[in-house]
């Protein structure tokens, strides 16, 4: 009998171990299929979003915007940056200086013969863009190159 009560206690601790490994973000992420992303965005969204594309500079509606507000993905409405980190790169893509804490992720891609680091929505996993080390000096020194069709702009409700 007290086996089993020592076996219960263990197995007891060793569930909630368990549980607490759990990546906080697991309750939030957006996983899905590749016919879902497709019905729900358009054909340039998905083609960027999903494929790691790029829209061509200067066409897309950000790179010259500047309202106040914020910036959530274009997949699943995570926030990503907030209109005081955007600058004008003058590249033809939307850049900031810094993404909102927690929200996106980085991965190395070395395609196209480059080494760059990728930046992707830590929600939906979508491509956004890629972070380059020429951004302004009197801030942070980085440029979250960003393209357009990644974001949806949110402005800041007028009091
Ligand atoms: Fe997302």
């Amino acid at each position: 009998m007290r086996n089993l009560a020592v076996i219960l206690v263990i197995s007891i601790v060793y569930s909630c171990t368990v549980q607490n490994k759990k990546p906080t973000t697991m309750n939030t992420a957006v996983k899905k299929t590749e016919a879902e992303w497709k019905a729900q965005l358009s054909e340039m969204e998905y083609e960027v979003l999903r494929n790691k594309g790029t829209e061509r500079p200067f066409t897309g509606v950000y790179h010259d915007h500047f309202e106040t507000g914020k910036y959530v993905c274009a997949g699943c409405g995570n926030d990503l940056f907030t209109s005081d980190t955007k600058f004008d790169s003058h590249c033809g893509w939307p850049s900031f200086d810094e993404a909102i804490k927690g929200s996106v992720i980085y991965k190395k891609d070395t395609s196209y013969g480059m080494e760059r680091i990728e930046v992707m929505c830590a929600k939906c996993e979508g491509h956004l863009g890629h972070v380059f080390e020429d951004g302004p000096a009197e801030t942070t020194g980085q440029r979250y190159c960003t393209n357009s069709v990644s974001i949806k702009f949110v402005p800041t409700a007028k009091k």
